[in-house]
């Protein structure tokens, strides 16, 4: 009997077995690919060693034995969602501005007031590093809950080297206690501290850049009116890149400010928000590969009307990703389940598109394109079950968690429905 025939792990009978798998393994999905989830019926899916060893139907997999099987009738198994774009570790919550937000005071009002960002910065300035930890502690396994197996995560709530390095140390800590891959970005340049003037902060940033360069494998710039302009991200990046980090750009999310031309010359691995996207800004980032990553949480949590022309970067050739964006102002969510409902109903991506954004490209938007996002022979077993029978049910029922099963690494460490699993221990 071959390893083949023997394995941890055995999932049989999925009704639609999700395998997200891209067309070209080294591409993420684009135009009519993204409507491709490559979907098995009464699929089946085998995990030895943390990895997934065989892919098919319940009938190909009728000679595998395993220690454990898990009997998916009736249910959808896919990916592990990858959440591209967070702010996840950071102190304290700000439901005042909630209130705000409902009686229309704009975001960057908000900002000017001292609020926003600068709130969540103080608070997690004041946190010790156990107190940080504690509550990301809480947050993450939250998360893989919801069948986020894979998030990238950014500082940006310090604002000194000391507090930037704490918050990216508090991300890679966590992955100790909590089973959750994560990926770092440094985001130095997440507005300007109190007390300094942009200039000298700019200059602080840039010489901060080699010291913290071993805490974070990403830079990214909040490029936006008030807050760091085209010029101040272009040099910050350029600096980042010398340093030998890859870059990401926050970029055309209340403005157009031509940053999405700034992100395909310097060559960034994605561009996050666009919605004041030009046609120049498309053109320029499909030329260059870059991948567009939309959050649509956060126009539904401002109450803003605009979203990223979503339907013209596709038409275009973009390849996009859809992220939480996750953090305590503008979309104080991680349930990726709703943010797919969103970009179904907001953006009106068919549901094979916005799965397909939130696991293959998403894990291309991070770089992890070859070893994550899709069910596929050899790449890691970050598997979810969902209590639902096809993938449309994903987005029709909104805010709900559909995750039945989540598996990181190829262990169950999510078991919300015991009763379906026969193990033979
Ligand atoms: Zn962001």
């Amino acid at each position: 009997m071959s390893s083949k025939n023997n394995v941890d792990i055995l999932i049989t009978n999925a009704s639609e077995l999700l395998t997200c798998k891209p067309f070209d393994p080294k591409k993420p999905k684009t135009g009519e690919d993204l409507k491709d989830l490559v979907i098995i019926k009464d699929g089946a899916l085998g995990i030895k060693d943390g990895r997934i060893a065989f892919i098919g139907t319940s009938t190909d997999a009728k000679n595998i034995t395993a220690k454990t099987t898990i009997n998916a009738a009736r249910k959808v198994v896919m990916p592990g969602f990858v959440d591209c774009h967070t702010h996840a570790v950071f102190a304290g919550s700000r439901e005042d501005e909630f209130l705000k937000k409902q009686q229309g005071i704009p975001y960057l009002e908000i900002l000017k007031q001292g609020g926003g960002i600068l709130n969540t910065v103080e608070k997690t300035r004041r946190a010790s590093k156990e107190e940080l930890l504690q509550k990301s502690e809480k947050i993450f396994w939250k998360m893989l809950e919801y069948g986020t197996t894979t998030v990238e995560v950014k500082s940006g709530y310090g604002l000194s080297f000391e507090d930037e390095k704490k918050i990216l140390e508090v991300a890679q800590d966590v992955t100790k206690k909590v089973p959750i891959d994560i990926i770092r970005t440094y985001l130095g340049a997440h507005t300007v501290p109190k007390n300094t003037s942009k200039e000298n902060y700019v200059k602080e940033v840039i010489s901060s850049l080699e010291k913290i360069k071993k805490y974070a494998e990403y830079c990214d710039v909040f490029c936006e009116k008030g807050v760091f302009s085209v010029g101040e991200t272009e040099t910050i990046l350029t600096a980042a890149k010398k340093h030998g980090f890859k870059l990401k750009l926050h970029a055309e999310q209340n403005n157009q400010l031509h940053s999405a031309e700034l992100a395909a010359k310097l060559g960034v691995v994605s561009a996050d928000h666009l919605e004041y996207i030009s046609p120049d800004g498309i053109k320029s980032m499909v030329d260059k590969g870059v991948i567009g990553v939309l959050l649509p949480g956060v126009p539904f949590y401002l109450m803003e009307e605009k979203y990223a022309p979503v339907r013209e970067l596709i038409n275009n050739g973009m390849a996009i990703a859809i992220a939480s964006d996750f953090n305590p102002g503008s979309c104080p969510s991680y349930n990726m389940q709703l943010m797919i409902s969103l970009a179904c109903l907001k953006m009106k991506l068919l549901p094979s598109e916005a799965i397909n954004a939130t696991t293959i490209n998403a894990a291309f938007a991070i770089d992890r394109g070859n070893e994550i996002g899709s069910l596929e022979e050899g790449k890691k077993a970050d598997v979810i079950v969902l209590e639902v029978d096809n993938h449309n049910k994903l987005p029709y029922y909104f805010g709900i968690n559909l995750v039945e099963k989540v598996i990181k690494n190829g262990k169950v460490v999510i078991d919300r429905g015991k009763s379906s699993i026969v193990d033979k221990h």
